[in-house]
């Protein structure tokens, strides 16, 4: 997933540290194996075969049924501002490659009819209990980068608890969930990272490690958070800001927002809406945040030289701005 995952447990003493071990690393191995599945970096991955292949209802495991469902709902909810068939596109803009450019105009005109959510049908044979993919236009091609680490996420956190762990952070880059024990409740914060100072006047002390978060909120016990940023993965030319967040409509990167921070049940529904609300940006975005059950949302957004910040209206009462 190029990120860097990171697993927290705690427990009381006295602890069976063996046993936490092995679940850790148990997690550990099935995240691993998500990795080999959902990767747009590996040529033996699931999604490279997908993306491969040129018949109908090429089979899917179970995995990718799931991730393939929730990308489809956020892309039906959203009108298509999340769709992972944007990957002919991604592969252009070339971000996670050493060829990472703006690519010319025709190239993506050319690429933009490969790319629609309704073109990619998930069929589940409910008889045969077998699942399969079809493309309905030639080359098309998915990118799960959107939606992938939250499941994954989602899959290391059950294997914790099926060995009994109560209590647990797991993080991968922006997408992480908590299960929480009498230990911690109350006690965790989410701290949002500053995206950057607009105004140079206003730039971060050398040692401001303080004053590099947006703010803060507190959670209340078990969640989800993930944060889409356009400060992740960008290159910046001609004094622009190019980054990994397509607008699957134009074909550039989406400039409504610079992050979007979602709170969700599962890691998978908050990495797959984090994406979807950044493209959307900020007044729709929290609109469609705020008429979805459990979903709670906060976005930075720059207007002019301002930075400016939006919210649900729960996480808003519950928001420590201190650094805007
Ligand atoms: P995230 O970090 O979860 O916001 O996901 C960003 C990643 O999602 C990018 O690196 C791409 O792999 C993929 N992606 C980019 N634009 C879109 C989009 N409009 N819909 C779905 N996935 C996208
Ligand atoms: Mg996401």
């Amino acid at each position: 997933m190029d990120t860097l995952v990171s697993i927290n447990v705690y427990a009381a003493k006295p602890a069976n540290e063996p046993a936490i071990r092995r679940a850790m690393t148990a997690a550990f191995a099935e995240m691993s194996r998500l990795d080999s599945l959902f990767s747009a970096y590996r040529a033996d991955s699931e999604v490279a075969k997908l993306n491969q292949a040129t018949a109908a209802g090429v089979a899917i495991t179970s995995d990718m049924d799931s991730v393939l469902q929730m990308a489809q709902w956020a892309a039906q909810i959203s009108n298509g501002a999340f769709d992972v068939t944007v990957a002919p596109i991604l592969q252009l803009w070339g971000f996670g490659t050493d060829s990472l450019g703006v690519p010319a105009p025709e190239k993506i005109a050319a690429r933009m009819a490969r790319v629609n959510y309704e073109n990619l049908v998930i069929v589940h044979d409910l008889v045969n209990q077998k699942n399969s993919v079809t493309f309905r236009q030639p080359e098309m091609a998915i990118d799960l980068g959107g939606v992938a680490k939250g499941y994954v996420v989602d899959r290391g956190l059950a294997m914790l608890r099926q060995a009994g762990i109560s209590d647990a952070m797991i993080t991968a880059g922006g997408d992480l969930r908590t299960i929480t024990s009498p230990l911690t409740v109350g006690r965790r914060y989410i701290w949002i990272q500053h995206p950057r100072p607009l105004n140079p006047a206003r730039a971060f002390e050398p040692d401001g490690a303080a004053n590099s978060f947006f703010g803060r909120f507190k959670l209340e016990g078990d969640a989800a958070v993930s944060t889409s940023g356009d400060y992740e993965r960008f290159f910046i030319n001609d004094n622009k800001r190019y980054h990994h967040i397509i607008d699957p409509h134009t074909g550039y990167p989406a400039d409504r927002t610079i992050s979007a921070t979602v709170i969700a049940g599962t890691s998978v529904q908050a990495d797959a809406l984090a994406t979807t609300l950044f493209v959307l940006g900020p007044q729709r975005g929290i609109a469609l945040a705020d008429s979805l059950p459990a979903v709670e949302a906060v976005m930075i957004y720059r207007n002019g030289d301002e930075l400016k910040w939006e919210a649900t209206k729960t996480l808003r009462e519950k928001l420590e701005v201190f650094n805007q």
